[in-house]
This record gives C-alpha cells, structure tokens and sequence, in this order.
C-alpha cells in the first residue's frame, strides 16, 4: 500500500516543536529573530518575505524587513548586512535572490557573518556541511531529510540511522541550492549516494540510475521527468520540483477558467498519479517539501539563536 506522505502535517509538527522551544529561549529572555534581505520587487522573492514574516509572527520571532529599491549599489547593501550582523534582534540573515545585476550574490554572501548564515549560502559552511559538520544545513535539502527522518520513525519504525545506512540513494539534479547538498546530507549518513543531472538524461542513462534507488530525491524543476519507469518497485520517492503548467483536457485541449483565461496547476517533477502506484511511500506537489522548508530554516535561526547566547 502506497503512503502518501503528508508533508503539511509534519510542518505543523515541527512549528509546535520551534514555538515550545521560543518559549523556553523566552523564558530566558532570548529572542530568536531573522531578517529577509530583498533588493528591488521581485514577485518570487516578495512572495517567500511574506511566508517567512509570517511564520516568524506565528512562532515569536523577532523579525526584520530590509527592502532597499532596485537601484541601491552593492556598497549600501553591504552596509545593510554589517548592520544585520551587529544587530543582537537577529539571528539569521535571509538574502532573497535574485539581486539586481549591479550586485555581486558572492560579494553580499561572503559578507554575511557565518553563525547568521541560516540557509547556508556562504562558502564555509558549505564547507562544513561537505565535511559532514554543518552548523545550518540548507533549508530545502534540510526539509527532504527531514521529511525521510520522520517517515523513517513513524511509518517503518526504524531508527533513521539504520533507514539511511546503506539505502540506494539516487538524486536528480545538481543545483548547489538543492541536488548538491542533499546528496552530501545522504552520503554523511551513510548512504550509497549517486548523483545525476541533465548530462545524466542527455547520455541517456537516467533511468539507469533511478530504477536501482531505494529513495529518489528529485529536484530538477521538470514536469514529468519521472514516469513509473523509471522508479524502482516499492521505492520512496521525494518530488522537490515546483513546475507551473498548463491544464488540458483528456483531448489535450487547453481547460479554460471563468475568465476565458488558460488554466494552470502546480505540479512536481515525478508524474505523480502515474508513479504513485509503484511506490512504498510519495512525497505530494503542491503541499509536498515545500511546507516544510520554511520550518527548517526557523530550526537554523533557533540554533543560530542559541549559538550566539553561549548555548550551543
Ligand atoms: P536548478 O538550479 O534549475 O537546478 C535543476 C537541476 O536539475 C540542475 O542540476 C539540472 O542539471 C537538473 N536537470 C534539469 N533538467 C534535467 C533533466 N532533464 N534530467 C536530469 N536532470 C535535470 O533548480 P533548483 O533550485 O535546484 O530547484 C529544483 C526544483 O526544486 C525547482 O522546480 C524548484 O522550483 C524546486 N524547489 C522547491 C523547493 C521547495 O521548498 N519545495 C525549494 C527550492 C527549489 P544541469 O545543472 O546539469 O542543467
């Protein structure tokens, strides 16, 4: 029988588990805040802000809106983040990208003082976290791991330990926001870890990899790249991708809203209905990792908190 995971729950779950532990760190009179770094209006970035101001709200935090215009040189963004990481109200710096072309993403990560890199972005904790050491892991990979821990404990009753060491792990992508460092979160708990991306699929050979997995992890960002071919009987399969596409009748004509205007659904990157089947265990899109990628990175501003009160 094939588990749908649910992904919302397990948010949830976490939330409860970030607010008891803001409570704690209040009772001390230790705030954890995080502040959003988001140059110009760019509508995917202006949409994250929003969830994270939110779930600050719902969990306690401090929580910080820096929004300088379009237009602002890289030195005044640089002083915006020096300013952030004097400021003892935050405990990690969320930079929302893409910056303006006048502005280096390196320059202004670099800049970021490390025990406020909640996400992982700057270089010595991606060092850290391919040393097997990572302070902040980040947030989506965090989320896909977190998702399998708990499915490990609650659905198989296996200690994630045993559930990881060993499993056929097979990732789809490479993007250093995702593939890379989900493959490195496997591979440090002791899974056989192989990693494939678009030359993976141009030589042919995806399905090569995919099929022998025991857990895909998928994040490529293509609608129906994973048809049940290529996922193994039983698998547990993790669909990271958000795609907007099209609605289509069962013609493969165009389904029109009230408006006259096409139709459009989120979708993943496994062809879910197809797929789920042969499954032992799917992750859903939408309300799939996405609901938990948001809790784990207020799980790194938590520890980033901690870190910078002497309690870690
Ligand atoms: P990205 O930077 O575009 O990377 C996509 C990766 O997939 C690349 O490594 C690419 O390989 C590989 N790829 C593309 N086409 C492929 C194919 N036909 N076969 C095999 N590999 C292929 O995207 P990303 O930032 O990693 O995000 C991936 C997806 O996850 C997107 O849909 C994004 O919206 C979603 N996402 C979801 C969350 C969440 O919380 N749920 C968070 C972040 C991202 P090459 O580099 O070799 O081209």
């Amino acid at each position: 029988m094939t588990k749908v995971i649910d992904c919302v729950a397990i948010g949830e779950e976490i939330m409860k588990e970030i607010v008891k532990e803001t409570e704690e760190l209040k009772a001390k009179g230790i705030t954890p805040g995080i502040a959003t770094l988001l140059v110009g209006d760019d509508f995917g970035s202006k949409m994250y802000r929003g969830q994270v101001e939110k779930f600050c709200d719902e969990a306690g935090f401090n929580y910080v809106n820096e929004n300088p215009p379009e237009d602002a040189s890289e030195a005044d963004v640089i002083a915006i983040v020096e300013k952030l990481n004097a400021d003892k109200s935050v405990s990690g710096i969320l930079p929302l990208r893409p910056f303006p072309e006048q502005i280096s993403d390196t320059v202004v990560i670099n800049s970021i003082d490390v025990n406020k890199d909640i996400d992982c972005f700057h270089p010595f904790n991606m060092g850290k976290l391919a040393l097997g050491e990572a302070t902040f892991p980040p947030a989506t990979p965090a989320a896909v791991i977190e998702i399998l821990e708990r499915y490990a404990r609650k659905e198989e009753n296996m200690d994630p330990k045993d559930f990881f060491e060993g499993a056929e792990i097979v990732v789809v992508g490479h993007s250093n926001i995702v593939g890379k460092p989900v493959a490195f979160l496997a591979l440090n708990r002791n899974a056989t870890t192989s990693v494939t991306h678009v030359f993976t699929s141009m030589k042919g050979n995806l399905a090569k990899h995919t099929a022998g997995a025991d857990i895909l992890i998928v994040a490529a960002g293509k609608a129906d790249l994973i048809g049940p071919d290529l996922v193994k009987e039983g698998a547990i399969v993790i669909d990271v991708g958000i795609n907007r596409v099209k609605v289509v009748d069962e013609k493969g004509e165009p389904v029109l809203n009230e408006k006259g205007k096409q139709k459009t659904k989120t979708v993943g990157d496994v062809s879910f209905d197809a797929v789920k089947d042969k499954t032992r265990a799917i992750s859903p899109v939408p309300k799939g990792v996405g609901s938990v990628t948001n809790r784990m990175l207020m799980k790194n501003a938590l520890r980033a908190c901690k870190i910078s009160n002497g309690l870690l």
